[in-house]
Order: C-alpha cells, then sequence, then structure tokens
C-alpha cells in the first residue's frame, strides 16, 4: 500500500483542521488578482474545459443510438456512422484537452513567475533584523514549495473544479433530457452512493496514518538503541531485556494495525463495487418499469444512454467533494505566501527622500541616538558625537558593548529608537536609501566573498572597472603580491565564500572591493578572530593610509589602527563612557586604561 502522497489526500489532518484559513472576499481577490493579468488565456481555457466537458460525454449519448438506430433497427449505415462520429468526437475531445493542459500549465507558470519575482523582490528589501530572526530554511521554503505549489493549484484545483462542474451539469442535462424521473433517480443515487464510499475512504486513511506513526516510533527505537553510541549505553546498563520489551510491543501493535488497515481496505472496496453496481441496476430496473407499465417514451438506448451518464457522474462528484479539502488547501497556502510579502519592509525608503547631487564629504553625526534590537532590551544609548571630513575615530570597547551596532545605523541597516544619524547634515532616514549606501563603504569583520573569481568578487562593487582600476584598489588594500603570485592572478577562484583563502587574504580582498566603491565614508570593522602577525600587519599597513584620506570610522582591537584616529570614543554598555585621543585617555584611570592595560599595551 502506498504511503505516497499522504499529506495531499483528500482529508484534513487535525493540524490542517486547526488552521483553517479564514476566506475572506479580500483574500479571494487579491488571489484573483494574480490571475487578471491572464484573463484572455484562462477565458481559452475555459472554452477548451467547456468544449472538452461536452465532447467527452457525447460518446454516452450516442451509445443510445447506437443501440436504438444500429442494433435493433438493424440498420448496418447509421450503425457504422454513428461508430466513427463517436471515435471521431473521443479525437476531437483529447485533442482540445491537449491545448487545454498547455494554456493550463503555461497559465500556472506564468503566475508563478509573477509571484516569484514579486516575493524576491520584496524579501530583498527586508530589513537586516528579519534576516537574522527567520530562518533560512523557511525563507527558501517559501520561495521554492509554497509558490510551487500555486502551480498545482492551478492546473489541479481550479481546472479541477471547472471541468467537474461543467461534466456534472453536462451530464445532468443530458439526463434531463431523456427522461426526467430517471435523471431525479439518478442524482439521488450519486451522492447516496458517493458519500458512504467517502466514509469507508477516511476510515481507511486514519489508519494509515496511525500505522504511519507507528513506523516512525519504531524507526526511532531501531536508531536509538541499535545506532554505535546506542547499543553501547544499552549493554553498558544492562538494558537489553528492558529495550527488546519496548520493541516487542510496538511490534507487536503495528501486526494488529497492519491487519485491520488491509481488512478495512478490504471492506472498502467491497463497498464501492457494491455500491456502483447497485446504481446502474436500479436504474435499469425502474428503467424497465417505466417502459413496461407506464409506457413511457423510453427506449433501450436511453436507457442504455442513462446509465452510461451515470457512471460519468461518480468522478466528478467524488472529485467535487474532494475539492473543499483541496480548497481549503489552497487557501492556506496563498494566506502563508501573503503573509510574507505583507510583512512590513522595516527600513524604507522616504518617498520625499533626497538625493543630493554633489559629492557626498562622508560627515556622520549620531544626535543623542538610542536603540533597542527587541523591545526592552536598550542596547545604545544616547549616544551623541559628530565625525567631521576627513577625520577618522576610532570606537573601542569590551566585547559586546555595541560597537557594530552603532556603524549599523549609518548605512540604515536598522532604523534608530530614538534620536538621530545624520550624514552630511540630512537625517539618514531623509536621504535616498540607494545614494546613502553607495557613499558608505564598510568592511565587516566577517567578510563575505561569493563563490567566483577574484575578479568577479572586485567588480561586484564597480562593474565598469578596468583593469588598472583593480591592480590599484588591490595594491591599495595591500593584496596586489598575492593575487599576482597567483597562477591565474585575478582569475583566481576564491571558492564558497571565499573559503580558498585565508582571513587575512579575504578580508584584504573585502578592502580592496569596498576601495573600488570609493565610498565617502568608509567603516573598518576590525577583525577580532586571531590572525596571524603577518596578515595583522598586512591588513593594517592597508588601512592606516586609507583613513588619512578620507572621512572614516574603525571599531579598533588593536594599539596601532587606534593610535591613527583623530579621536577615541570608549564604549561600555551602549553608552560613550569616554572620549578623546589615547595620550589623554591613558593617563585618565577609566575603562580606556582598563583596556590598554589588558589588551592594547601587550601589542605593544
Ligand atoms: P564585538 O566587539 O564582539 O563585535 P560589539 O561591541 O560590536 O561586539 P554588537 O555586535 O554591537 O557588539 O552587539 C551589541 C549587543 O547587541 C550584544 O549584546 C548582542 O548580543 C546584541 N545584538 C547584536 N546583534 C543583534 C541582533 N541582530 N539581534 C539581537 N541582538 C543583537
Amino acid at each position: 500500500m502506498s504511503r505516497m502522497g499522504m499529506g495531499r489526500s483528500g482529508y484534513l489532518t487535525e493540524e490542517e483542521q486547526k488552521n483553517k484559513p479564514k476566506v475572506t472576499g479580500a483574500l479571494l481577490k487579491r488571489v484573483f488578482s494574480y490571475l487578471t493579468p491572464y484573463w484572455k488565456q484562462l477565458l481559452l481555457t475555459l472554452g477548451c474545459i467547456l468544449i472538452t466537458s461536452i465532447l467527452r460525454i457525447y460518446p454516452s449519448v450516442l451509445t443510445g443510438r447506437i443501440i436504438d438506430e444500429g442494433l435493433i433497427g438493424r440498420d448496418l449505415r447509421a450503425l457504422v456512422t454513428l461508430i466513427v462520429l463517436s471515435l471521431l468526437v473521443t479525437i476531437g475531445a483529447e485533442l482540445i484537452g491537449i491545448l487545454e493542459s498547455y494554456l493550463n500549465s503555461w497559465i500556472a507558470q506564468h503566475i508563478t513567475f509573477d509571484m516569484r519575482n514579486a516575493m524576491y523582490k520584496h524579501l530583498s528589501r527586508m530589513s537586516q533584523r528579519f534576516f537574522t530572526t527567520s530562518s533560512q530554511g523557511e525563507i527558501i521554503t517559501r520561495m521554492t514549495s509554497d509558490i510551487g505549489g500555486v502551480q498545482s493549484v492551478i492546473t489541479g484545483t481550479f481546472t479541477s473544479i471547472l471541468s467537474n462542474s461543467i461534466t456534472l451539469i453536462v451530464a445532468i442535462v443530458a439526463m434531463f433530457r431523456k427522461n426526467p424521473y430517471l435523471a431525479l433517480l439518478g442524482m439521488v443515487i450519486v451522492p447516496l452512493f458517493t458519500i458512504p464510499t467517502r466514509k469507508a475512504g477516511k476510515t481507511r486513511w486514519n489508519l494509515t496514518r496511525q500505522s504511519q506513526a507507528m513506523n516512525d516510533e519504531i524507526n526511532g527505537i531501531l536508531n536509538e538503541t541499535l545506532s554505535v553510541s546506542g547499543q553501547l549505553l544499552v549493554k553498558l546498563f544492562g538494558r537489553e531485556e528492558a529495550e527488546y520489551q519496548k520493541y516487542e510491543k510496538v511490534n507487536r501493535q503495528m501486526v494488529d494495525l497492519n491487519v485491520k488497515e488491509s481488512m478495512a481496505g478490504r471492506w472498502f472496496r467491497l463497498i464501492l463495487s457494491v455500491l456502483t453496481s447497485i446504481g446502474p441496476m436500479l436504474l435499469y430496473l425502474v428503467g424497465g418499469i417505466l417502459m413496461m407499465k407506464y409506457d413511457q417514451d423510453l427506449t433501450v438506448g436511453d436507457i442504455t444512454v442513462l446509465v452510461a451518464l451515470l457512471s460519468r457522474m461518480y468522478g466528478p462528484v467524488n472529485s467535487l467533494l474532494n475539492i473543499q479539502v483541496e480548497w481549503i488547501r489552497s487557501m492556506a497556502l496563498f494566506t502563508r505566501i501573503f503573509e510574507y510579502y505583507d510583512m512590513p519592509v522595516e527600513v524604507e525608503n522616504d518617498p520625499h527622500a533626497v538625493k543630493p547631487t554633489r559629492r557626498a564629504l562622508g560627515e556622520v553625526e549620531f544626535r543623542h541616538v538610542s536603540f533597542s534590537y527587541e523591545e526592552n532590551r536598550p542596547i545604545l544609548k544616547n549616544i551623541h558625537f559628530s565625525l567631521k571630513s576627513g577625520d577618522c575615530v576610532a570606537i573601542v570597547g569590551p566585547s559586546g558593548s555595541g560597537k557594530s551596532t552603532i556603524v549599523n545605523l549609518i548605512p540604515r541597516l536598522y532604523d534608530v529608537k530614538s534620536g538621530a544619524v545624520v550624514f552630511d547634515g540630512v537625517d539618514v532616514r531623509k536621504l535616498d536609501l540607494h545614494y546613502l549606501r553607495e557613499n558608505i563603504g564598510i568592511v565587516t569583520q566577517e567578510t563575505y566573498l561569493f563563490n567566483g573569481s577574484i575578479r568577479d568578487n572586485l567588480l561586484y562593487a564597480k562593474p565598469e572597472a578596468t583593469e588598472e582600476e583593480l591592480w590599484d584598489a588591490l595594491r591599495k588594500a595591500n593584496i596586489a603580491d598575492f593575487v599576482e603570485a597567483q597562477e591565474s592572478g585575478l582569475d583566481t577562484m576564491v571558492g564558497n565564500r571565499g573559503l580558498k583563502l585565508s582571513g587575512g587574504e579575504k578580508q584584504r580582498i573585502s578592502i580592496a572591493r569596498v576601495l573600488l566603491k570609493n565610498p565617502a565614508l568608509l567603516i573598518f570593522d576590525e577583525a577580532t578572530s586571531a590572525l596571524d602577525s603577518i596578515s595583522e600587519s598586512k591588513i593594517q599597513e592597508a588601512i592606516v593610509p586609507l583613513t588619512k584620506s578620507r572621512t572614516s570610522i574603525l571599531i579598533a582591537h588593536r594599539l596601532s589602527t587606534i593610535l591613527s584616529a583623530d579621536e577615541i570614543l570608549v564604549v561600555q554598555d551602549g553608552k560613550i563612557v569616554e572620549r578623546g585621543r589615547h595620550q589623554d585617555l591613558v593617563k585618565a584611570g577609566g575603562v580606556y586604561t582598563e583596556l590598554y592595560e589588558t589588551q592594547f599595551k601587550i601589542q605593544e
């Protein structure tokens, strides 16, 4: 018995029952808004569905004439003509069916294409907070399987509702035209016999789910007790007998359940075959009585047609009963996707944002800034300082004091809770986001290089950069020698996340990348992790001259970096506790003196 596709069966699980989406007019409107751009194709599909549904029923109607005119009327010509006609109709229906499938999958693919793009665009605008708090797995699931699910909703659910409803209506109309009494009888028979089979199906489905759960339990026991470390534990604690008892118990339960399940399947099939054969028999019986006793205008052919139409109705009725479940699932799917679409983009470009045309100076001012990542856990408290064009400040302080957080606020990775961050005299929230970020270059602690060549990584900052510009940046970042020494030079592949390079090399490449961007403000978050002293001095040699020639902020952990700054800000617990120049701060006997004694002096 196949356990595949359990989740997609015609019954809702308890969890799905609990999380039933609220289907509102607004939700439906929104779903259909994705369909409207394709209304022409949809209309055409609808036409195809209509035609195929009618054509597929038509041969059943023709059987009546084959019997009455051809067989009973003993007319060979009519017989052959009707058979050929029936064949042609079937072929025609299938041909149009192909067109319908094509249109269907075309529409579904285009709608998912639109939704994926919209989702990607939306997600890429989300703030840093979103990416640090939501799991990557979930983001990818939304992008791939949820939006992929939309496709099956369109090709499956929507189409199935349409084609089954049409088939059903056509069948009922055809039956009524033959004989209203028998048609009415048919309409009673079909649901009467479909609903019990659904009940039986549900029982079996429940059993299958139970045995699936039990199977998981058995697998758990096997994994725990028959693995290398598990069996060691069992042996050392002498638990063999107890574990065996546990295993034997579930194993026995599994036996009972499996027998029940297969018998339920057997009963199910019995009910199904009895019910489906009762329907036609009833029609023959009532039809016969009407024909013989009440002299109704009924032929043998008519009754055969009615029976054929009846058997055509079970499928659609069953599907339509399942549709409710499919529908709930589809709506849940759309609700989930829309929830993602509706997540607010925290950091947004102000509609009236200013975009200065002159070259930025890179001046920064923090005006009484407070900030927290989470409610009630303040990280920055009343940070107040300013940085003039061409100057360099060093931010120092214990780990976790909020140094990186301060610089994250400048390119608006997050927005302040109170106060303001001002760039070149304008509140960053009023500046064009693209302009702001274009003018800020950050070398983060953890450098991120993507899988590609050194050249690819550099060009990311400035796609039109010339060879000379690339080498110039590499020289300034003190990494040109290394790149030159590589066999493939600039085309050396850096590996996944740049893992083929050492930490120091990676950081210098990312310095070169930032230099190509030529930002007005340079922010350098010095790595806390230990680099060897040669790597470290190479980075120092690169970074110190850069700070002389442009506005810069250094989050510093090394004395030589700190010494190159015009002002030092000492941050502790999210507050600036001291500020000034090195010599004065060392003498002051405060937090900086302590940092100097414990960390920097050793480096000296
Ligand atoms: P280090 O020198 O170790 O890099 P830091 O001074 O730069 O430390 P920050 O990274 O600014 O410190 O972190 C300050 C505080 O904010 C820490 O307590 C940290 O746990 C918290 N924090 C940092 N990032 C987040 C985040 N995305 N969500 C919640 N809390 C965060």
